[in-house]
């Protein structure tokens, strides 16, 4: 199969939209790049695109562009994953999970009747010194077993959907997005894959690896996972990110031959049920043209020519951890600056100071909704 070459006419509003060359906006201008033209051509030409900061675009150019430095790989404005979860999507590792589980389920049971003993005995002597001290155990142990007997009624549900699935799956000519089951999908003979390494476009400045690609004779769909608290906005609609993250890995899946990735999946993390999510060749086009037009971005950047631009909605300032303000001392200051990060020290009312990733980066006090009350300016 012949490889497609791409040639884009911008449009001149998207691309303001997307980069911001005027001066009126920043706190601070950005200090001038000591690269000289050849450099920065060079610079711009050969980074890569994670589909991770592609999609962010989306949210914030900002953001895009901050993930894309630090490498990052989770969305910020999402809560972080919890760090007791539990496994989900792997039949093997549900029920591993679930045996441990039952096992120190029993251990707490046996303790607490353990216990019960040296209790009943305290009170019926009316012994204060074992009663409280066998009383504080007790509460804890049912705490314990609380816990324990919900994680393995939430591993039994798991366990239970992934045995009792029928087999389902979108049609290749899918049009519209539809509600799916990650075991349904197993049942219908797919077989999810994970690639360490990200797949790297042979045209395009783009490379990534989707969370899972489930994978059948010709059919590659990729699959993402979010931390968010749903799949799509208040209207109903999948996050435009999520949807620009499908179509880039499909464009990605699809430089292999006689490969087709004719929708892509996404789920919540603790859940099986997902949305499908149609890619047609009118996303695959807008992932070339976004990419391009990121790399444009960058490229203007790294000239001095244009910075990106903040969120069309600056409410999405308020919740993004780029933009918290944290507070800062000596040390942490003196370990950033020898990080090589360039402090943008701002002062709260009583002139304590703070920083932010994206103020650092960008030279300017986020909107953030802590930073709201503090009435924050900018430091000396
Ligand atoms: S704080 Fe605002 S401008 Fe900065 S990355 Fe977050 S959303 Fe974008």
């Amino acid at each position: 199969m012949s490889k497609p070459t791409f040639e884009f006419e911008f449009d001149p509003e998207e691309l303001k939209r997307v980069s911001r060359s005027d001066s009126t906006a920043p706190v601070e201008e950005p200090k001038p790049s000591k690269l000289d033209d050849e450099d920065r051509g060079g610079r711009a030409a050969s980074r890569r695109i994670s589909v991770h900061a592609l999609g962010q675009m989306a949210f914030c150019p900002r953001s895009a562009v901050l993930a894309l430095e630090r490498g990052d790989q989770e969305d910020p404005e999402e809560q972080l994953p919890r760090l007791d979860y539990l496994p989900n999507f792997d039949l093997a590792r549900i029920e591993e999970s679930l045996k441990v589980q039952v096992r120190w389920l029993l251990v707490a049971v046996t303790f607490l009747v353990m216990l019960l003993v040296p209790l009943v005995f305290g009170m019926w002597w009316g012994e204060p010194l074992v009663i409280y001290p066998s009383l504080g155990i007790v509460v804890g142990l049912l705490w314990w077993i609380a816990n324990l007997a919900e994680d393995v009624l939430i591993l039994s549900q798991r366990r239970h959907a992934a045995l009792n699935a029928t087999a389902k799956e979108p049609s290749p000519r899918i049009d519209a997005v539809q509600e799916i089951s990650w075991w349904e999908m197993i049942r219908a003979g797919f077989e999810p894959a994970k690639y360490e390494r990200p797949f790297q476009h042979p045209l395009l400045p783009l490379e990534g690896s989707p969370w899972r690609v489930l994978q059948r004779d010709s059919l590659r769909i990729p699959v993402v996972r979010s931390n968010a608290q749903r799949l799509g906005n208040r209207k109903g609609e999948v996050f435009e990110k999520h949807c620009m993250r499908l179509a880039a890995y499909a464009v990605l899946l699809e430089t292999t031959d006689h490969v087709q990735s004719p929708y892509g999946l996404v789920f919540l993390n603790d859940d099986h049920r997902g949305l499908a999510v149609p890619i047609t060749q009118h996303d695959k086009d807008s992932v070339h043209e976004a990419a391009e037009r990121f790399r444009l971005l960058l490229k203007q950047m790294d000239a001095g020519e244009a910075e990106p631009a903040r969120p069309e909605n600056e409410s999405h300032c308020r919740t993004c951890p780029y933009g918290q303000p944290v507070h800062l001392n000596d040390s942490e200051e003196s370990q950033l600056n020898a990080d090589g990060q360039d402090v943008f020290v701002i002062l709260d009312h009583s002139d304590r100071r703070f920083h932010s990733n994206c103020g650092n980066r960008f030279r300017w006090i986020p909107p953030h909704a802590k930073a709201m009350h503090r009435q924050f300016r900018v430091g000396d």
